[in-house]
């Protein structure tokens, strides 16, 4: 609970209305979309402005009292989950549109817009935001930029990184710090704008963000083909990003099209069934490419690794394939899964497949395992469902195994725990398998620079 004292600071730097401490909003700010940590914050503030956010930072030092960031809380990893009596900060307020900037192609925002918002303006100025995935609907630019989210166009757009070319950030010192100043080039000395990238609300709060915008995509096609065997997924990305310039290659297995169709009522692509399904997306301006494409489905097709395939013939047909992908998430939610966000180099991944297929064959046969991801990044999504007969803390014990057994596996193909998620408090104790103890040292020398009384989002990352 939070002493009468720090209320009334509180209260006088944010105004009464925007100080929650009623349970239901305890509840609702303190957990993300993980569902293994019980919300237990002491309260919920919500800043209008940097300075009350500089402000509350500040009294918070003043206080010890510690501060979890919170965006959409539509995070993958336990990063927003406050569940030691920490003071959320939740940056809902401070979503406006502060300078569109032409010229420049770049536009400055709060960092409490929502990412769907973001790609509307930019689409109003006959622009493009391209970081999307399927909660841009409800996450925040400044989630995105603390988790350096990725999505469903990394393979031609990359990760939210590329496109923050300055922040105004609020440390854990209490210090306002703008970094970069929207500048193309800048060679100054370290780049502090890129350690607050992904830094999951550890370093501080991210309170505006300067965005660049790319230029508007031309039509896209969108394909889903029918593919057999694991490996082979990997055969016919080579074949088609050689030739074409695909905006995104992902992939889900059947169990993942059955359970969409079942939950969701969306359509198969077409009647043949096939263990594995790539949904890839290629933009054009000629008919030609669009003939290209349809060769090198014949290619793969000879080759054997495509058993069937459809193209989409209109705008609605391409959003209605996409669905099949975007909607798998948020479908298996009634399963409470449990993630796993792994990635290794393209060039790895048709061995990667080969063993970590084998390995939760013959280790996890009881487990209903769920593949899906954004594999054009060497990115793979490995969703276990909770068995019915599990209790929460039981299913969850036995995926800590699956989990350590992924991590060495990904330590030998020099892979990564958490390819886009972030590590929140359900990746922690994996970070040893993807960095060193010299590199975990200096993040937290670095967090100690940033945040030297350890006030900001304590236990996420590492401890
Ligand atoms: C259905 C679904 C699909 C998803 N698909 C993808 C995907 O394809 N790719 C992907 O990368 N992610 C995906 N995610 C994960 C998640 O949506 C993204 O990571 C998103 O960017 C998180 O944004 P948020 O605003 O919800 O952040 P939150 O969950 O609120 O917070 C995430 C982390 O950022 C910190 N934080 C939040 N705001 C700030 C701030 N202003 N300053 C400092 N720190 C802050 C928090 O403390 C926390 O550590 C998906 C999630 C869902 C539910």
């Amino acid at each position: 609970m939070l002493p009468q004292r720090i209320i009334e600071q509180l209260i006088a730097i944010v105004g009464e209305s925007r100080l929650l401490l009623e349970a239901d909003d305890l509840k609702r700010f303190g957990v993300d979309r993980t569902t293994l940590w019980q919300a237990a914050p002491c309260g919920v503030v919500l800043p209008g402005t940097v300075e009350e956010v500089q402000s509350i930072v500040r009294l918070a030092n003043q206080c010890n009292l510690a501060i979890v960031p919170s965006g959409g809380r539509t995070g993958l990893s336990g990063g927003a989950v406050a569940k030691d009596g920490e003071l959320v900060v939740a940056l809902d307020r401070m979503n406006q549109v502060i300078e569109f900037n032409p010229m420049d192609r770049s536009v400055t925002v709060g960092a409490g817009m929502i990412t769907g918002q973001l790609q509307q303006f930019a689409e109003e100025q006959g622009l493009f935001y391209p970081v999307d995935f399927a909660s841009s609907g409800s996450s925040q630019v400044g989630g995105n930029i603390a988790t350096n989210a990725g999505g469903i166009k990394v393979i031609k757009y990359g990760m939210t990184r590329n496109w923050v070319v300055g922040l105004k950030v609020v440390n854990g010192a209490g210090d306002v710090i703008e970094l970069n100043k929207g500048l193309a080039k800048n060679n100054t000395g370290y780049d502090l704008r890129h350690l607050f990238i992904g830094s999951e609300g550890t370093l501080g709060l991210i309170c505006e963000a300067t965005i660049q915008l790319a230029r508007a995509p031309l039509e896209s096609s969108v394909m889903v083909l029918g593919i057999e065997n694991f490996a082979e997924i990997v055969d016919v990305l080579a074949c088609f990003s050689h030739d074409l310039d695909l905006s995104a290659f992902e992939f889900f297995s059947q169990l993942a099209l059955e359970k969409v169709v079942a939950h969701r009522g969306h359509a198969v692509p077409f009647q043949t069934e096939t263990a594995f399904y790539a949904l890839l997306e290629f933009e054009h301006s000629s008919p030609e490419i669009v003939d290209k494409a349809m060769a090198l489905f014949e290619h793969c097709l000879d080759k054997g690794w495509v058993m069937d395939g459809v193209i989409s013939q209109s705008l609605s047909q391409a959003k209605n394939l996409w669905k099949l992908r975007e909607d798998i998430s948020e479908t298996l939610w009634q399963w409470q899964p449990y993630k796993n966000d792994i990635s290794v180099r393209i060039s790895r991944m048709a061995d990667f497949l080969g063993e970590v297929d084998q390995l939760v064959m013959e280790q996890y046969p009881d487990f209903e395992i769920i593949w899906y991801g954004h594999i054009g990044d060497g990115n793979l999504h490995l969703n276990i469902l909770k068995p019915e007969l599990l209790s929460v803390d039981q299913f969850h014990n036995k995926c800590v195994n699956v989990s350590t057994d992924i991590g060495q596996l990904l330590a030998k193909y020099e892979g990564s725990v958490s390819a886009e998620h972030g590590v929140g408090l359900l990746k922690k104790d994996y970070l040893h398998y993807s960095r060193s103890a010299v590199e975990m040292d200096m993040m937290r020398s670095i967090k100690r620079a940033f945040d030297p009384n350890h006030i900001m989002n304590p236990g996420k990352l590492f401890d």
